[in-house]
C-alpha cells in the first residue's frame, strides 16, 4: 500500500509505472527491461517482482514487454480531474491519437471511454504499441486494458455500412461474410494484418490463399486506402497444412 501511495504522489509530476504482479510464475522480462533497476525479481524467477517507484523515469519499457499486462504508466500531471494511463496494445493499425477507446478494468469490464492522446513504441524491438489514454482521475488506477470498440455495447451491425451484397462470403474457411469484413473496416481495422489478428480471417485451412485478394479489395474500398497501405497477410511457413508425421520423417 505504501508503494501505491508513493506512485500516486509521483504521478502528479509525470508518468510512473504502476506494477501489480502477484502471481508466483516464472517470469522476469520486466526486470531485464528496466535499465534503472526499479524492478527486481532476483535469483528465484518465481518471486513476484519488487518495485521501487523512486527509480522509475516512466520510460514504459516494462509496460510494453510484460506478457501478463501487469504494468501500466500513470500520469496525473494534466490535472483538472484528468489522468493519463499508458497501456500496451498489439493492434497498432486500430488506434490513432485523437480517437477514442474504451478503458477496461482488470476483469475486462468497460469503465468508460477515454481519449487517445498518444501512440508510440517504447523501443524499436517491441511488438506492442504504447497507447496513452486520458480518463477521469477517479478511475485511473482501475484501468488495466483498452479496446477500440466493445462488441456488446457497439455491435458491428450498428456501424454505418455501404450497401453491398452482404451475403457474399469472403473467407470460406472462417465463414466471414462481405458484410462482416465491412463492419470490421468501420470499426477501424485498416490493414489486412490487423484484421487477421482480430477476426481470424485468413487463418483457416487455405491460409489466406483464396480470400486475400478479395478481402484486400473490400478493405481498400471501405477505407479509401491504397493496396500498399492495406498490405498483405504475413506469410509464415508452413504455407499449407503439414502432417506432424511428415515433419518427423515418418511419411514420405
Ligand atoms: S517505466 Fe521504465 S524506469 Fe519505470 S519501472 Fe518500467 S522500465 Fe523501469
Ligand atoms: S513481466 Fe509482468 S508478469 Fe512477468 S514478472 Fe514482470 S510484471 Fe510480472
Amino acid at each position: 500500500m505504501e508503494v501505491m501511495r508513493e506512485v500516486w504522489e509521483m504521478a502528479a509530476k509525470g508518468a510512473v509505472a504502476v506494477l501489480v504482479c502477484r502471481e508466483q510464475i516464472p517470469c522476469n522480462p520486466c526486470e531485464e527491461a528496466c535499465r534503472r533497476g526499479a524492478i527486481v525479481v532476483g535469483e528465484d524467477i518465481c518471486t513476484p517482482p519488487r518495485y521501487d517507484p523512486s527509480r522509475c523515469d516512466g520510460c514504459g519499457r516494462c509496460v510494453a514487454i510484460c506478457p501478463g499486462m501487469a504494468v501500466v504508466l500513470l500520469d496525473r500531471s494534466p490535472g483538472g480531474g484528468r489522468a493519463r494511463v499508458t497501456l500496451p496494445y498489439e493492434m497498432r493499425d486500430a488506434v490513432e491519437a485523437g480517437g477514442e477507446a474504451w478503458a477496461l478494468d482488470a476483469e475486462g469490464v468497460p469503465l468508460g471511454k477515454g481519449r487517445i492522446v498518444r501512440t508510440a513504441k517504447a523501443s524499436r524491438k517491441d511488438a506492442a504499441m504504447l497507447v496513452t489514454l486520458e480518463v477521469p482521475e477517479e478511475w485511473s488506477l482501475k484501468v488495466k486494458g483498452l479496446r477500440v470498440r466493445v462488441m456488446s455495447l457497439e455491435a458491428p451491425q450498428e456501424a454505418e455500412m455501404p450497401s453491398r451484397d452482404e451475403g457474399r462470403t469472403v473467407c470460406r474457411c472462417e465463414e466471414i461474410s462481405c458484410a462482416e469484413a465491412q463492419a470490421y473496416a468501420a470499426m477501424g481495422f485498416r490493414s489486412l494484418g490487423a484484421l487477421r489478428r482480430y477476426s481470424r480471417i485468413g487463418l483457416g485451412y487455405c491460409q489466406g490463399r483464396f480470400c486475400q485478394t478479395m478481402l484486400a479489395g473490400e478493405l481498400q474500398e471501405a477505407t479509401s486506402r491504397t493496396p500498399e497501405e492495406v498490405g498483405t497477410f504475413r506469410v509464415r511457413p508452413p504455407v499449407r497444412p503439414v502432417k506432424l508425421s511428415r515433419l518427423g520423417g515418418e511419411d514420405g
